[in-house]
């Protein structure tokens, strides 16, 4: 179901109607720019309007129209329904008024019913397959649209007989209740642990604690003159996974550590059961459609192509990086027994505590002074300097119109180009802010879309982050990894709002999953660059521009144990690929693949009884495509060292990045993307499908990237 409305695109006349991308100042319009959306209740009238356009779009399909106005209607089908998925979906996540979040998940329940309703309509499956067929009259965007579509529909199951069909429905309405329950589970079921005295507890995490009290164990001998019992004060601590993060960085004490460990790592534990039926749901889906496994109908349309290609190239990358992550190990294990005893072992819940010590005697990193650079206004400075100097636009504030915003610490952009005119719509919600959606995310609100000759549909996009202010400021200042996270964000606002396709289908980020993460994390290094944060990183009080010397400070610290944070997402991306891959076919013990996959590809113990797989949300809505993170990673490490590293503010970087790559979204093959950008040498053909070039992230870690080796142990294990 959601695959078609993902991938089915388009709209000419609902914008015109329905939405007013630079309303005048001071006239009302609604929600995001949507004048249906001026209260609550008009989330109703938006998605009968989306009903009633995709209607006549349906019924002009089925006169059998030419290919390319199939292509075009079934976009504007797409488009017209995403509007309204898409502003459901983001006012669910940050819209502080509870009638609104409940409007808007109605809207999103009728939306999705009629979606589905789409998706198993013969009369448009048969004018895709049609359109398909005579693509020779279609431009080369418009091909693969069709193509998609068609995919997309039998991914749905319509070409199956009825019987077929209606398991198909049932088992995707299925997979939809398991994914919410899951994620529900883990936020009703984050656990806890009480620790006495209070005094085990470091003085910067006391925030997270609920003060607790139990009668003394000296009770018995204790009682006062005044005949009152001693009560000792503890902490009572949730082990949800940022608190469970801070936990495990900053707590001394290890038994503290393996009790926050445990207990995170074994909630919720109904989501045991959830997972194993979600694992056998899938399965099924798949083999109904005609996929061998999920993780086959998952895999099949991205780069990648076959799960096989994806285990060889995880492989691959775990016999490169095993030996500096070894040796990471022993580094790590060499401070415990100097700080602990000479026949200490290294433990799960040493890992964090232990590297975050080495990194800042290492470097001498006190995060408050970083911090201190980064006041949240002077990074959005930041970005607006980035966008000038490659893509010479502009990024300007601009007024709300009243009913526009959700929030007043929301900001709205305007991209705009000089010669070009406006690019694109981008709203900043960047303040974390209770019931708010907890991450950092990118939601787009519509794609671009070509609407005529002359007129083009411009993107709307709102990023949403959860920065606090200091407790002595309103302002936030950003710790690193959280202005590196706000230019991961910003990447895949840039890969929308520059994209120009014809059809919303492709628009921005609408590319194959595994090619998806990799702008983001080409924008990540422009977040480590001393060129890039000297034009922005100053002083909140002095003004003073970052040292230099600190930049280089940070980027070594990021590097100190990267082996063993690549071996983390590789294990990660095995779990996935493992429990949708073939394992499925013959249900076993999900804890028992994750301490096998753990002993294969990590360093680290397993501790017995506890279950991580049960919170690790990544396999619902990036099931089977975890592994789209890693790719990510080589290619924008690739991208960086060749087009980006000698200039990367210049022009010439920002023009080969839009013209070769991102205006082009997903309308091209990803890999003819990469290789026209890069000019070659960023990914290779392996057993019919594609995987990365990993030549430039081994270097970049510094670790000895032997292919023939590789290439020798692979074969023995592939063939
Ligand atoms: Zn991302």
């Amino acid at each position: 179901m959601w695959n078609l409305i993902r991938r089915v695109a388009a709209n000419f006349r609902l914008e015109a109607r329905g939405y007013h991308a630079a309303p005048r100042s001071g006239v009302s319009t609604g929600l995001y720019g949507f004048h249906h959306l001026r209260t609550a209740g008009g989330f109703q009238r938006f998605v009968d309007e989306a009903i009633e356009r995709s209607t006549e779009l349906v019924a002009f399909i089925s006169t059998m129209p030419s290919a390319a106005d199939v292509v075009r209607a079934m976009d504007e089908i797409s488009d017209t329904v995403c509007s309204v998925v898409d502003s459901a979906e983001l006012c669910r996540h940050t819209h502080p008024d509870r009638e609104y979040v409940e409007e808007a998940n109605k809207a999103s329940l009728r939306i999705n019913e009629y979606l589905h309703y789409l998706n198993t309509d013969h009369s448009l499956y048969d004018a895709v397959k049609k359109a398909e067929r005579e693509g020779n009259s279609l431009t080369e965007e418009a091909q693969r649209a069709a193509h998609n579509l068609r995919v997309d529909f039998e991914k749905g199951g319509i070409h199956l007989c009825e019987e077929k069909l209606d398991r198909v429905n049932q088992l995707n309405i299925e997979i939809a209740q398991l994914c919410r329950q899951f994620g529900e589970n883990i936020i009703n079921d984050p656990g806890y642990v009480d620790v006495f005295p209070t005094s085990r507890i470091p003085k910067q995490l006391r925030h997270l604690c609920k003060p607790i009290y139990q009668s003394s164990s000296r009770e018995s001998t204790a009682l006062s003159k005044s005949g009152y019992h001693m009560k000792e004060r503890g902490f009572r601590i949730s082990t949800e996974p940022s608190a469970l993060s801070s936990v495990l960085q900053c707590t001394a004490d290890e038994e503290v550590r393996r009790m926050a460990y445990i207990k995170g790592n074994s909630v919720p534990h109904g989501n045991l059961h959830v997972l194993d039926r979600l694992i056998a749901a899938r399965h099924e889906l798949a083999r109904i459609t005609g996929y061998r496994t999920y993780a086959d109908f998952v895999v099949k349309q991205n780069m990648a192509s076959s799960p096989k290609v994806v285990a060889s190239f995880l492989l691959e990358m775990s016999e490169i990086v095993k030996d500096k992550a070894d040796e990471e190990f022993e580094a790590i294990w060499r401070v415990k027994r100097e700080k602990c005893s000479p026949t200490a072992h290294l433990e799960p819940w040493d890992e964090a505590y232990y590297t975050a010590l080495m990194k800042s005697s290492a470097f001498n990193l006190d995060s408050s002074v970083v911090a201190s650079y980064f006041p949240l206004p002077q990074c959005i400075e930041g970005l607006k300097i980035l966008v000038k100097s490659l893509f010479g636009a502009k990024c300007c504030n601009i007024p709300m119109a009243p009913g526009e915003s959700w929030h007043p610490d929301v900001l709205k952009m305007s991209l705009h180009h000089p010669e070009e005119g406006d690019l694109g719509i981008l709203y900043l919600d960047l303040y974390s802010r209770e019931g708010k959606y907890p991450g950092c995310a990118h939601f787009a609100i519509k794609g671009g879309r070509r609407i005529s000759d002359n007129e083009y549909q411009l993107p709307v996009v709102a990023l949403v982050c959860n920065f606090s202010g200091s407790p002595n400021s309103s302002i936030a200042r950003l710790n690193h990894w959280e202005v590196e996270t706000l230019f991961h964000e910003f990447g895949h606002a840039l890969h929308s709002l520059l994209s120009r396709t014809d059809y919303q289908h492709f628009s921005g980020t609408r590319v194959v999953l595994d090619l998806a993460e990799t702008p983001s994390n080409l924008f990540e290094y422009y977040a480590c660059d001393f060129r890039v944060l000297k034009t922005f990183a100053k002083h909140y009080s002095t003004g003073e521009m970052i040292p230099e010397k600190l930049v280089e400070s940070m980027q070594a610290a990021r590097k100190m144990f990267a082996a063993t944070e690549l071996q983390r997402q590789i294990f990660y991306a095995s779990i996935d690929q493992t429990l949708f891959g073939e394992e499925a076919a013959s249900p076993r013990d999900t804890s028992l693949v994750v301490a096998d996959l753990k002993r294969q590809f990590t360093s680290w113990k397993h501790v017995e009884g506890t279950h991580w797989q049960a919170r690790f949300s990544h396999l619902l809505n990036y099931g089977a495509g975890y592994y789209s993170y890693l790719y990510a990673k080589c290619f924008a490490a690739t991208i960086w060292k060749k087009v980006c590293q000698d200039d990367p503010l210049s022009s010439a970087t920002g023009t080969a990045l839009r013209t070769n790559f991102l205006r082009h979204g997903g309308a091209k093959e990803a890999s003819v993307l990469l290789n026209d950008l890069v000019g070659g040498g960023i990914l290779k053909k392996r057993d019919g499908g594609i995987v990365p070039d990993i030549a430039s992230l081994c270097e970049e870690m510094n670790v000895v990237c032997d292919v023939k080796l590789t290439e020798g142990k692979r074969s023995r294990i592939f063939l």
